[in-house]
């Protein structure tokens, strides 16, 4: 579903993403972990064409979207961009919306749907992240966890292919991470391909199918959740590790 091969980004002099090889096959979820500054978001933000990589080559959703410098066309990469659900630290709701009108705007606008139709999907998401009560809230009324959900909503009307999503959980209370967690153990449940960043490893350990260790802008090393977690070969992971758990 998703293949990097030997991805390299810089911005300006500074090399950030320095060979990247990665592969998320269908259904398959990769967890990416790090220190600060090792490239966790540059890496996603090049899965749906927000940064353009001068090097290497990146296949998604069946489609070339990077090629050593090249970009999709415009039209292809709007396209994509609706197969590529992408969620923030940050909610990036629109305030002035309410809930419901923020998960049936993608829809309506970029999918041409109709109003009906667009309710209708909008109801049905809302309630599948727990929130089919809030559809006329507007976002200021709501819980940092109740605004992630709804972000989450909002990228799943698009019906996405793969799912991206970077520290997700990092904004909110710690009473409000699981509740956003739970959303995304039932997407990974339904199937759906996704990489995630997120230092929260009992979610890591319960759900990635791959956990996969950034540093330097390298991968140092990547496997199932239990080899990472209790016998990882290298040093930095165990330091990285001891940090933050
Ligand atoms: P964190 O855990 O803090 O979110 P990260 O692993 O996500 O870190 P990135 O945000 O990918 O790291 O940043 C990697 C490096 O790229 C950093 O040195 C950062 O300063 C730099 N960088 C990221 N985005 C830009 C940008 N738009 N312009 C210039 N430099 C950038
Ligand atoms: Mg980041």
């Amino acid at each position: 579903m998703i293949k990097i091969s030997q991805l390299h980004k810089s911005f300006g002099s500074n090399q950030v993403l320095k060979g990247i090889d990665l592969e998320v096959d269908l259904s398959q979820v990769v967890v990416v972990i790090g220190p600060s500054g090792s490239g966790k978001s540059t890496l996603l933000r090049c899965c749906n064409g927000l940064e353009i990589a001068q090097q290497g080559v990146i296949d998604i959703c069946g489609q070339r979207l990077t090629d050593n410098g090249a970009m999709l066309a415009e039209k292809d990469l709007n396209r994509l961009r609706t197969q590529v659900g992408m969620v923030f630290q940050s909610f990036n709701l629109f305030p002035h919306l309410s809930v419901l009108h923020n998960v049936t705007i993608g829809p309506r606008t970029l999918r041409g749907m109709g109003a009906a139709q667009s309710e209708q999907l909008g109801e049905a998401l809302l309630a599948k992240v727990g929130l089919a009560e809030k559809s006329s809230a507007m976002p200021a009324s709501l819980s940092g966890g109740q605004k992630q959900r709804v972000a989450i909503a909002r990228a799943l009307a698009m019906e996405p292919k793969v799912m991206l999503f970077d520290e997700p959980t990092s904004a909110l209370d710690p009473e409000l991470v699981g509740e956003v967690l739970q959303v995304m153990k039932l997407l990974a449940k339904e199937g759906m391909t996704m990489m995630v960043v997120t230092h929260e490893m009992s979610f890591a350990k319960e759900v990635a199918d791959t956990v996969v260790v950034m540093d330097g802008g390298r991968i140092i090393e990547a496997g199932v959740p239990e080899v990472i977690f209790k016998n990882p070969k290298e040093a930095r992971t165990r330091l990285f590790l001891q940090a933050i758990l």
